[in-house]
């Protein structure tokens, strides 16, 4: 399959394409046109799959073909954090390059007067962290009276991170009637009450079976003694020449013992 082939605007598909995609993932395959079709959609689909591109994409399309009216915002984004948050952002203003749709990104920790501004300028998609848009809300700084179509992204870490309270304040402010997506990776029988109170029969996508790994990620597996693990780690990164690697660790303590090891050995 192809981008062409799944009906977006050419102003869209050029930023598309742009970004150097051939084919669309199987998430972006099966709910680009699910959300097209006007559809609820309950999507099984973990980071790394192109999940944002997959709401992302029909969203500026539905958006663009309809008129907007007044200032409230039409389409909002849920996110965990304010990393994800930021970067759904970021997606949504690199597909929405060639049209005139405005975006605008609000998460916690940071001053509040900014994104006050950045709302009454008028805002189509609001991409948000639930606790800073219910403040947002409460203070009468945001319209949500008028949102077409709502996305909780992640919704597995959104509870995990004891959203659901606000998540629920958030729903209450929405209208009934639009058109709702849920993402998430796994489904735990609280996502599934959840998804139940907002989700009108929606189509279900589900693109990574349980407990598998990202299917663009390659793995390997270096059995190694734990007295050689901070060599062996030292010694590919340098064979390998990598420059950028992310390296987790069980404990404070041994990431304080690789960081310095690394660092002793010239890394
Ligand atoms: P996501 O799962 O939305 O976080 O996306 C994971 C990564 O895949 C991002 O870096 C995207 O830029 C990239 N990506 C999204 N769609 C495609 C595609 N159709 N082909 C290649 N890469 C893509």
């Amino acid at each position: 399959m192809t981008f062409e082939e799944l009906n977006l605007a050419p102003a869209i598909l050029a930023a598309v394409l742009e970004q150097g995609y051939e084919n669309p993932t199987p998430v972006q395959a099966q709910a680009i046109p699910a959300v097209l079709s006007g559809a609820d959609v309950l999507a099984g689909a973990q980071t790394g799959t192109g999940k944002t591109a997959g709401f992302t994409l029909p969203i500026l399309q539905l958006l663009q073909g309809r008129e907007r009216v007044g200032k409230a915002v039409r389409a909002l984004v849920l996110t965990p954090t304010r990393e994800l948050a930021a970067q759904v952002e970021e997606s949504v203003r690199t597909y929405g390059k060639n049209l005139s749709l405005k975006s605008a990104v609000v998460f916690g920790g940071v001053a509040l007067n900014p994104q006050i501004k950045r709302l009454s300028a008028g805002v189509d998609i609001l991409v948000a962290t639930p606790g800073r848009l219910l403040d947002l809300a409460s203070q009468g700084a945001v319209d949500l009276s008028q949102v077409e179509i709502l996305v909780l992204d992640e919704a597995d870490r959104m509870l995990d991170m004891g959203f659901i309270h606000d998540v629920k304040k958030i729903l209450a402010l929405l209208p009934a009637q639009k058109q709702s997506l849920l993402f998430s990776a796994t489904f735990s029988d609280e996502i599934r009450a959840l998804a139940n109170t907002f989700l009108r029969d929606p189509q279900h996508i589900q693109v990574t079976p349980k407990n598998t790994t990202v299917q663009r990620i390659t793995q390997w597996i270096y059995p190694v003694g734990r007295n050689k693990k901070k060599e062996l780690l030292a010694h590919i990164i340098q064979s390998e020449n990598w420059s950028q690697v992310l390296v987790f660790t069980r404990t404070k303590f041994g990431a304080n013992s690789v960081a310095q090891y690394l660092a002793d050995n010239g890394i």
